[in-house]
């Protein structure tokens, strides 16, 4: 599924890594899944308010699913819903046997507890990967096929083994520690061999880790924070960065300098459609176990 064979090592050629075109394969090999089955996988979606990029990220999940051949449906809860509400619409989820995996969308409204939440979905059927039950498993190194591995850092590994850039024994450089991308991407690098060193806000001199990454993964939300000159000739950045400025989408990095001397994932086209492929595939993984 995944041959596409890098440039010739003497050719000064920087590649896009294109999660548009990458998570297109993986969506056409679910699609040929599902046609297979008898019934069709079911995803639900909880989401709470009515928060503008969550309206956007529920929207395209929902319309990726039913693309692929998926039953998929949103149920929603007012911003001032109590936890309790949500806890109970959880707990039904979990025992319908015709829901095959569901996602809480976050940002969840203040008053309510992401963790307490999060971790009341069956660990089975949480196919955003957020449970303590499969971030721990997989920080533990427990063989991969045997639990549910959060979307983005899951993405951004497809990337890695798509454009068989290689990963063992290379120095790998998260920026940023969030529970949902920096740490499981962390561990996901190191799961197969990788040094791997993770910044966040108190790190000394950004700049003098980025530069001894030979892969980059940024995750911060602040446009711009990575510049060529942070970054080593050669490299292979992942922006998974998404922020508005002045209507448009951007990553983190400055793509247009940065490709001139590194390998890097555009922002919109790089790891967000691949956040949303990899979700898919928890649901049909899911559905076959
Ligand atoms: P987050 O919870 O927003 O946290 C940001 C991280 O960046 C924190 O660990 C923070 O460090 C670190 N940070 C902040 N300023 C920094 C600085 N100056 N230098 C180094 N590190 C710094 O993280 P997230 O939820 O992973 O989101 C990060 C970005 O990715 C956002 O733009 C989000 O929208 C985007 N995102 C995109 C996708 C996708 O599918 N494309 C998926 C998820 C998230 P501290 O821990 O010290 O505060």
């Amino acid at each position: 599924m995944f041959l596409k064979p890098l440039p010739d090592k003497n050719m000064i050629m920087n590649i896009t890594i294109s999660g548009t075109e990458v998570s297109n394969v993986i969506l056409d090999d679910l699609k040929e899944k599902i046609k297979k089955m008898d019934n069709k996988p079911k995803l639900v979606i909880v989401q709470v308010g009515d928060n503008p990029a969550s309206e956007t990220y529920v929207g395209m999940k929902l319309k990726r699913a039913k693309s692929i051949g998926m039953d998929a449906m949103l149920k929603k809860l007012p911003e001032n819903a109590k936890e309790k509400e949500l806890l109970d619409i959880v707990n039904e989820l979990n025992h319908d046997k015709h829901v095959t995996g569901f996602i809480v969308q976050l940002p969840l409204p203040k008053h309510m507890n992401e963790t307490t939440v999060i971790n009341s979905i069956d660990p089975k059927k949480d196919v955003d990967g957020f449970t303590s039950t499969n971030i721990g498993n997989l920080v533990l190194g427990i063989p991969e096929e045997n639990i549910l591995l959060p979307a983005t850092p899951a993405g951004i590994i497809k990337l890695l083994e798509y454009y068989k850039i290689p990963i063992k024994g290379k120095h790998a450089v998260v920026v940023g520690r969030s529970n949902i991308v920096g740490k499981p991407v962390a561990s996901l690098l190191l799961n197969r061999s990788a040094t791997v060193t993770i910044c966040h806000s108190r790190t000394n001199n950004l700049a003098a880790h980025t530069k001894q990454a030979d892969i980059l993964v940024v995750a911060v939300g602040k446009p711009g924070i990575i510049t060529a000159d942070m970054v080593k000739d050669g490299a292979y950045v992942f922006d998974v960065g998404t922020s508005k400025v002045n209507g448009k989408l951007c990553g983190d990095v400055d793509f247009e300098n940065i490709i001139k001397k590194a390998h890097c994932s555009p922002v919109p086209g790089g790891v967000g459609p691949m956040t949303v492929a990899m979700l898919l595939n928890n649901v049909v993984k899911t559905k076959m176990q």
